[in-house]
């Protein structure tokens, strides 16, 4: 892209962008969208002024109309149930990453650096510890990566980048350009990893110039997907997810395991192999974080194992996401056995 485009690009906001804003944020827009019980709404809106809701059109053509337990919005309505406050679940559940997110740098496990980059989110999952830190929006305007990079110059070990946080891809190509640039610049970096919700929710992101950026970086890219569920991903995610494809790009997906959403072992077996053929391949299953408002979502432990080990025994190992849990002080995410 020349910088003329660049500049064009940023005055005239794209497709992607355009859907991005229009996203669904009344509670009863969505309720009347879906065709579903105005009773539904003072709760919404209660919860939703702690944590704001907000989902793309686009996601919410995937729901089905008219079910109050459809597994997509389930990920997303405000629910009464997020304001009682449960015992073991705090508002600060990864209290580290946000301790060291201020200087854009999180670095707890070997090789692998994490560059909280990032911009809003496309979608507020009420499952997601960042209900509590809405804040993040305002780092990635400031966001030049003069630190990030001199920080990895600075420290030749760290072989693979990743881009975390609320969703990198919230940042616009102009935006991502000199990041990627300035990892060309430096060899000892072999692999950058993305973290981003947006090819689910958002396809739209996924363009030619996104990929082009991306290849900027002359590395080896891995996109890490998050779907829970195979009813997030039709044609559109199939056609964008294809594009990383052609482009040479590894994809990966992780998954909550999320009670009301994806807690049986046939819901996890299809999304499995809907994954698959779309060329991803599942990498982690992770525990719910502990966080306050997300407590109707957990799924026991011994229920989890249990889900778990119907999924080895019928797909194929390599079929089989990982089953892990966030522990502090780890020097990798732990396994659950
Ligand atoms: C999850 C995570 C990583 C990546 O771990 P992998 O097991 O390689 O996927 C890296 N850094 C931090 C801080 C993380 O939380
Ligand atoms: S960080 Fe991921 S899980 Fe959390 S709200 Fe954003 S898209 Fe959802």
């Amino acid at each position: 892209m020349h910088s003329n485009d660049t500049a064009l690009a940023e005055v005239q906001p794209q497709h992607w962008q355009t859907a991005l804003q229009n996203a669904v944020k009344d509670p009863a827009e969505l309720l009347a969208l879906l065709q579903l019980p105005e009773e539904l709404l003072p709760a919404a809106k209660l919860a939703a002024k702690q944590f704001p809701l907000r989902v793309p059109r686009g996601f919410v053509a995937r729901m089905q109309s008219g079910d109050p337990h459809d597994p997509l919005l389930a990920q997303v309505l405000p629910l009464g149930a997020e304001l009682i406050a449960t015992p073991g679940f705090s508002t600060d559940p990864v209290g580290d990453t946000l301790a060291k997110a201020d200087a854009g740098i999180i670095h707890k496990y070997n090789q692998r650096a994490l560059l909280i980059s990032t911009g809003a989110c496309a979608v507020h999952c009420r499952y997601c510890f960042r209900r509590h830190f809405p804040y993040a929006d305002e780092m990635a305007a400031k966001s030049s990566w003069q630190h990030s990079l001199q920080w990895l110059k600075q420290n030749p070990d760290i072989n693979e980048v990743i881009l975390s946080g609320g969703d990198p891809l919230s940042l616009t190509d102009a935006k991502l350009a000199p990041l990627m640039d300035g990892l060309a610049a430096l060899p000892q970096i072999h692999t950058l990893r993305l973290h981003s919700r947006q090819p689910v929710v958002l396809p739209e992101r996924v363009t030619e110039a996104l990929i082009h950026t991306l290849k900027r970086s002359k590395k080896q890219i891995v996109l890490v997907i998050h779907s829970n569920h195979a009813n997030e991903l039709d044609q559109q995610v199939a056609d964008a997810l294809n594009l990383f494809h052609q482009a040479g790009i590894h994809l990966l997906n992780q998954a909550v395991l999320l009670k009301g959403v994806n807690d049986h072992a046939e819901a996890l077996i299809s999304l499995s192999r809907r994954l698959f053929s779309m060329q991803v391949m599942p990498y982690y299953l992770h525990l719910l974080d502990t966080v306050q408002g997300a407590a109707h979502f957990e799924v026991k432990l011994k229920k989890a194992k249990q889900i778990h080990k119907v999924m080895c025994a019928n797909l194929p190992g390599y079929l089989v996401p990982r089953l892990v849990k966030e522990t502090a002080g780890e020097p990798n995410k732990t396994l659950v056995t």
